[in-house]
Formats: C-alpha cells, sequence, structure tokens
C-alpha cells in the first residue's frame, strides 16, 4: 500500500499507459498528439518493443507475414519502412518499433525501467492512482493497458526445479546477452508456436538437445525467405488493398479465408488445394477451405494431410508417431508454423520425448527424471508459454471502485466488456483485453482497432464534458455469454488443455479467454455500440 498514502504531490497525467509495445506507442501517439492529452507511458522495459523486449530466443520471428505485421494509420511511416524477410526476425521487430517511436517522437514521454504494481481508482476525485515498485505514485484520469496479451511467463511449478544445477531459461524471459549452447546438452520443455521456432536453431549449436514434448502439435511449413525487390515495392504499392482484406476477412491477416467447404471438392482437388497451400507454407494454410474451424469432419481432412507430410520427412518411425499422435483438431490451438522443425529430428544429436508415454517425474540435479528414467543437462530451456491474456493483470493489484480488487472480480474467469472495459473499474482501458479477438487475430490491426475506439471514446467524454465512462454489470454479463457462444460454435473449445481456456496454467479457472466472433464483426459491434451513445456503458458528469 507504501505508495498510496503519499500522493498528494504525485504528478499528474491526463492518460497513462502501461507498456511500450505496438499497443502503448500508438496509443501515446493518438491521445498526446491528436486529442492534445498529457499523457505518459509506464514500461517496465529498458526499451520500446513489448512482447519482442522480452522474446528474444533462438529463432524467434512472427509467424504474421511482415507486410501484415506493422502500422497502416500512418502511410508515411508504411512507406519509410523496409522489411528484409516475408516474416521478420525479433531484432528487425524491434527496430521496426524503434523506428516509430523516433518517427514520432514518442520516447520523451516514456519512462522505462519502470514497473506498474498497484493501479487503485479513488472515486473522490475521479482519478486512478498508479504505483511503481520502484516507489513512484501517479494520478491520471485514463488509465490504458498496453501489457500485452501473452507477456506472464508461464514456468511450470515442476518438483525439483530448485535444485538443478545447470542453468535455466524460460524462452519469454530470454537474457540479453544470449544463451551460447555450443558444447552443451540441451532440453527444451515444450512443442508450441515458440518451441518449434527455438527447437531448429538450438540444434545447431548444441552438443545434443532433447525435446520434451507433451502433446504433438501441428506445424505448417514458414517458406520464409528474403523479400524481393518487387516484394517490398509491393508492400508500399499495394497497402490500400492489403489493409482492406486484413480489416474485414474476421482474422486480421493479409490473406482471405476460401469460401469452399473440404467436403464439397474431389479427394484430389482436397489433396491439390492442400499441396499448393503446404509449398506456399505459412497461417494461410488454414485459410485453405471455409469450414475448417467449424466441421471436425473438414478438419480431418487437414489433419491427416498434415499428419502424412509429417511422416514423410520425420526418419524414425517411432518418433514420427509421438510427433504426429495428435489429440485434438488442427488449428484448435494456434497452429505453429516453422523452418525446418520437423526435419530436426533426422539429426543425430536431437531426440524427443513423449510425456504423454513417460512424464516428468521431478528435476534433479543433474537433470529431468521421466518415468523412462533420469536425462542430464547442462541447460534446460522453457518453452511453457504465457499465463495468457489475465496473467498480465493478476502482476498489478488492480482495484477499483468501493475498493474491489479485479483479482476477485475475475476469480471465476475474467469479465470485461467487449475486452476493453471492467464495470466497476471507470476509465480503465485495456487494450486487446480479455474478451477481445487478440490472440485470435493478427494482432497489430487489432491493436489499430481498440486503440482507434478507446481515443474516440476519450474525445467524446471530453467534449461532451463527461468524467468517466464505465461498463455496466449487465453489459458486461452478456459479453461473456456471448464471448462463449461465438467460441462453441468453432473447434477452438474441443481442446481440453489449450491456453485459450486458461487450461495450462495451475490454477487458473477455465474460461474461454479471446472472442472468436472475427475481427470484422467485432469493429462493427464495438463501433454501433459507440454510435448508439456507447449502450452498455455508464458515463457519468464530473463531480457526480
Ligand atoms: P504454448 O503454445 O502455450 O506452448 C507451450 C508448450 O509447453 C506446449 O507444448 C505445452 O504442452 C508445453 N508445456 C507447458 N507446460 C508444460 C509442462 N508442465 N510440462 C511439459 N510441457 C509443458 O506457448 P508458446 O509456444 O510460447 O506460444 C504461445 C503463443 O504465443 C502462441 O500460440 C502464439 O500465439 C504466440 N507466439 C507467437 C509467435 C510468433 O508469431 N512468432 C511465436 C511464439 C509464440 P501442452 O500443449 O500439452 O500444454
Amino acid at each position: 500500500m507504501g505508495c498510496m498514502q503519499h500522493d498528494a504531490h504525485a504528478p499528474f497525467v491526463d492518460a497513462l499507459i502501461i507498456g511500450a509495445g505496438f499497443s502503448g506507442l500508438y496509443q501515446l501517439h493518438r491521445l498526446r498528439d491528436e486529442l492534445g492529452l498529457s499523457a505518459r507511458v509506464l514500461e517496465a522495459g529498458d526499451d520500446v518493443g513489448g512482447t519482442w523486449y522480452w522474446n528474444r530466443y533462438p529463432g524467434a520471428r512472427c509467424d504474421t507475414e511482415s507486410n501484415a505485421y506493422m502500422f497502416y494509420f500512418s502511410r508515411d511511416i508504411l512507406n519509410a519502412w523496409e522489411w528484409s524477410e516475408r516474416y521478420p526476425q525479433q531484432p528487425e521487430i524491434q527496430r521496426y518499433l524503434s523506428f516509430v517511436a523516433e518517427r514520432l517522437d514518442l520516447r520523451r514521454d516514456i519512462q522505462f525501467g519502470t514497473r506498474v504494481s498497484q493501479a487503485h481508482y479513488d472515486e473522490a476525485s475521479q482519478q486512478w492512482r498508479v504505483c511503481t515498485e520502484g516507489g513512484d505514485t501517479w494520478r491520471c484520469t485514463y488509465l490504458i493497458t498496453a501489457i500485452g496479451c501473452l507477456s506472464a511467463a508461464n514456468v511450470p511449478r515442476i518438483a525439483g526445479l530448485d535444485d538443478f544445477q545447470g542453468q535455466w531459461f524460460h524462452t519469454g524471459l530470454w537474457p540479453h546477452e544470449g544463451v551460447d549452447f555450443s558444447g552443451k546438452r540441451v532440453a527444451v520443455i515444450g512443442t508450441g508456436s515458440t518451441g518449434i521456432q527455438a527447437i531448429p536453431v538450438i540444434a545447431q549449436q548444441a552438443e545434443a538437445l532433447t525435446v520434451f514434448q507433451r502433446t504433438a502439435n501441428y506445424s505448417i511449413p514458414a517458406r520464409n525467405a528474403p523479400l524481393s525487390a518487387e516484394e517490398k515495392h509491393e508492400v508500399r504499392s499495394r497497402a490500400d488493398e492489403r489493409h482492406h482484406i486484413m480489416t474485414h476477412n474476421g482474422n486480421g491477416h493479409a490473406f482471405w479465408i476460401d469460401k469452399t467447404k473440404a467436403l464439397e471438392v474431389s479427394d484430389d482437388e482436397r489433396q491439390t488445394r492442400y499441396q499448393a497451400a503446404w509449398d506456399k507454407g505459412g497461417l494461410q494454410f488454414r485459410a485453405t477451405f471455409h469450414d475448417l474451424l467449424i466441421d471436425k469432419a473438414a478438419n480431418d481432412t487437414a489433419a491427416q494431410f498434415i499428419q502424412q507430410r509429417i511422416r514423410e520427412v520425420v526418419k524414425d518411425p517411432a518418433t514420427a508417431e509421438d510427433l504426429t499422435a495428435f489429440d485434438h483438431p488442427f488449428a484448435a490451438k494456434r497452429p505453429p508454423i516453422d523452418s525446418h522443425y520437423f526435419e530436426t529430428y533426422n539429426l543425430p544429436h536431437v531426440q524427443l520425448v513423449n510425456l504423454r508415454k513417460t512424464p516428468i517425474e521431478r528435476i534433479t540435479a543433474s537433470g529431468i527424471q521421466t518415468s523412462a528414467g533420469l536425462f542430464e543437462f547442462d541447460i534446460i530451456v522453457f518453452a511453457t508459454g504465457f499465463d495468457a491474456l489475465t496473467g498480465a493483470f493478476e502482476r498489478i493489484d488492480f482495484r477499483g471502485c468501493g475498493g474491489q480488487r479485479l483479482k476477485d472480480l475475475w476469480a471465476d474467469g475474467p469479465l470485461t466488456y467487449l475486452g476493453l472495459q471492467v464495470p466497476g473499474f471507470p476509465n480503465l482501458f485495456t487494450i486487446t483485453g480479455p474478451g477481445s479477438p487478440s490472440v485470435l487475430c493478427n494482432l497489430p490491426p487489432q491493436i489499430e482497432q481498440h486503440v482507434d475506439w478507446i481515443t474516440r471514446c476519450i474525445a467524446h467524454l471530453r467534449a461532451h464534458e463527461l468524467a468517466s465512462i464505465e461498463a455496466t454489470a449487465e453489459a458486461a454479463s452478456a459479453w461473456r455469454h456471448e464471448v462463449n457462444r461465438a467460441a462453441e460454435v468453432t473447434l477452438l473449445t474441443q481442446v481440453p488443455h489449450s491456453w485459450y481456456i486458461g487450461a495450462n496454467v495451475e490454477g487458473k479457472p477455465k474460461a474461454f479467454l479471446p472472442y472468436a466472433g472475427g475481427l470484422k464483426h467485432y469493429r462493427d459491434t464495438c463501433d454501433a455500440i459507440a454510435a448508439d451513445g456507447y449502450r452498455g456503458f455508464s458515463l457519468r458528469p464530473s463531480g457526480r
């Protein structure tokens, strides 16, 4: 509580933004440079980047194609930047965000190395009071979280980790100086998007690599390559066309989802289409047919195709069997894309341990004890994912009206209206919060949509001399219902252990976290609600 008690002279800004990734940077620009508000970003890291500041693991690269993984709000900025590859690598994304920050002169209003620990709403002053771990206090009218969906690293509680005498790392908190794997016996736990990117790169350096797989995962070849001069030109010349697709197709990517159903074409035609998508590579594979995410029988055809391709690549039949023992529909968990992931298992110094057959019992001083015996390591890499969507909120002590803790309100799962606001927490805006399309979408266009909506909302409050906006409990409860409904019509709920429902973190309540209704429909809903006088929100005059 310390810092809250001595805040009479705490500096005041109209808007405080937590986080300096894509969301925080764009939000700062719009509030400061367009609405003329005083605004400040508090950022835990020492530089801009958000996710891309922390996730520096070997092979870290975005699975979205670079021409769609950027801001579109300014053609000047878009035209002034040039990506080098089909998919941008972590250092290049960080350079891009740094370039945006310089271009818009954002750094002067960002305070780095500042981790927010508490944020309490004071009803008397209608202000938020925000404290940092360093002991500073700020006051603000609008508090905006730009804290990311996948920013709270999840290190599983495996007994004995403290006994381990080697080094261990989580991919989402990777040391800036890098890790030298040469001559080392390395374990990687986890085969999600991160593990699948890191494993081939770590294998190039390590003396021996053992991958611990719990759930067999689908992956599509990325087919990464440098962008040709023509492709670089097209990033600019076809920006409007691409942006139209990104904002109208539901998932924020720059491709349409085919309107054909998988089972309405002949077997040969289906194979030809899958093969073409496989050869092209990338997340677009799941757009080969319209119904892959809603019809299990359609999905099975994709799953079988992928299984066959993997079995053609992996030479050892037992390893191929373990890698393709899928227990969920294709893309019902976020599908990774890879660069030579399955080929890596043909290397003599790489082995796979199937944890479904031989589970981890504990970590010991020298390695990982499974039911099949002890594996000794110098380094363990946890590619074990994140406490998604709500984890970053849990790490800050948010309290709303009447001192209510966000943690308590969300004890059975997050309660938000549109993933943008929380009932009982006036003027708190949550960019890509739980209940918004967020992780089911390419994030930059979703972020732009949220920031634009929040900016217009704050402009509305000021134009009408309103002190605050707050989601009503009824609207939030109806939205939670809509989030569940939207998920239930897809195959996304058919994965018992998915992080989409919080099942990857021990003790986390099971609730479907993102909104599966699609970005286009979602944006139309948000716009209609605003046009209807902010239906479902309470708007309060000053000094209520
Ligand atoms: P993830 O998808 O949650 O995968 C974590 C992996 O660790 C899974 O294989 C999981 O197994 C395993 N695991 C977790 N706890 C374990 C335990 N106690 N014992 C053994 N295995 C355990 O995490 P992620 O790979 O970091 O990816 C998270 C998300 O981040 C992605 O889905 C994507 O949205 C985003 N991401 C994006 C990119 C990109 O665009 N380039 C790259 C990386 C990540 P189970 O499947 O059995 O739970």
